[in-house]
């Protein structure tokens, strides 16, 4: 039997999936869908009365960041045999993460009237409970902080990527029809990082100045990070053959740090530093190198992309907005 069951995600997962083409046809005969909301007209009565432990593979796709995931995150545990974090989002925190840069008022007050396109002169922010004459409507409350999926409660594999790489999907899949999962704690996913998978040619170069995407043509078969684009490659697992340099793009970092760092964001700076520390071995100075690192815009938000809740930050204390 299988679950997919959605937190806070934008459900691109959950496409992928159908991605597998012929694949998604066979698993689907294999298996009985147990819940699965974009596909399946099932309820969630319908999974809460299964008996707890009976769903041999549960897909959480999505972070936690309000207290409905968080009760869909226990209910998932509750009813799993196995429990896959399924995307960045659920095993890192992902984008839904980098809410973590303000507080929870501070997320609302930007969201809901400091937006300049945001008309709201009363300053209306949600409110869990709210009094329409007799009726009573009710919505998630925000947390203040966003979790990954392990940060709520035991996870038995990982699955990252944005979305999970197709072949790492269909290899999660197909040891699971099999019953030949790997061991607990598993991360499905290479052990080396997605420079290791890159084709491009590295060849020691400096950096001399950091430059946004748009800004020029890269050289399609030298390292970008060498042509002074921040690709977050060497701070990445891979698992992914380096799909998004092969195409002449960044990697953004979506499959997470790599196994031997647990850290994306420090693994990026050491790895960044080394490349800009040749500047200094060519006779530049501090300030130079400052200039240099300067040019880096929004560093949080580059090097923690989709790690933020999982980093040894976390979040960003006393963040007001
Ligand atoms: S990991 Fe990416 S595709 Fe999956 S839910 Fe999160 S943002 Fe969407
Ligand atoms: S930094 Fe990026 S472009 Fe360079 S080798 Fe690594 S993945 Fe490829």
């Amino acid at each position: 039997m299988l679950a997919i069951i959605p937190g806070a995600n934008c459900a691109g997962c959950d496409y992928s999936l159908l991605d597998l083409g012929e694949k998604a046809v066979e698993v689907l005969m294999a298996v009985d869908i147990a819940y699965w909301p974009t596909a399946a007209d099932l309820k969630l009565e319908d999974l809460e009365k299964l008996p707890d432990g009976s769903v041999d593979i549960v897909l959480f796709e999505g972070a936690v960041n309000n207290d409905e995931t968080e009760e869909m995150a226990k209910l998932a545990r509750r009813k799993a045999k196995n429990l896959v974090a399924f995307g960045a989002c659920a095993c890192f925190g992902g984008i839904p993460g980098l809410a973590n840069v303000a507080s929870r008022d501070g997320v609302l007050q930007k969201a809901y009237v400091k937006t300049l396109s945001t008309l709201n002169p009363n300053g209306v922010l949600p409110s869990k409970l709210t009094r329409l004459g007799d009726e009573e409507l009710t919505i998630p409350e925000f947390l203040d902080t966003v979790k990954s999926l392990n940060q709520v409660v035991n996870v038995d594999y990982y699955l990252p990527g944005c979305p999970p790489p197709l072949k790492l999907v269909a290899d999660a899949l197909a040891a699971a029809l099999s019953g030949k999962l790997p061991p607990k704690g598993t991360v499905f996913g290479s052990m080396k990082s997605v420079c290791d998978e890159c084709k491009r040619v590295r060849e020691g170069k400096r950096i001399m100045e950091i430059k946004r995407y748009h800004q020029f043509i890269p050289d399609p078969d030298r390292c970008l990070l060498e042509q002074g684009i921040i690709c977050m490659g060497p701070a990445t697992r891979g698992g992914c053959d380096a799909v998004c340099p092969t195409m002449n793009v960044p990697c953004r970092g979506c499959m997470g740090p790599t196994p031997e760092s647990q850290d994306q964001g420090a693994r990026m700076l050491s790895a960044l530093s080394s490349v800009v520390g040749l500047e200094v071995e060519a006779g530049l100075g501090d300030e130079e190198v400052r200039k240099i690192i300067e040019q880096i815009k929004d560093p949080l938000g580059t090097f923690y992309r989709y790690s933020l809740p999982r980093s040894i930050l976390r979040r960003v204390w006393g963040a007001r907005e």
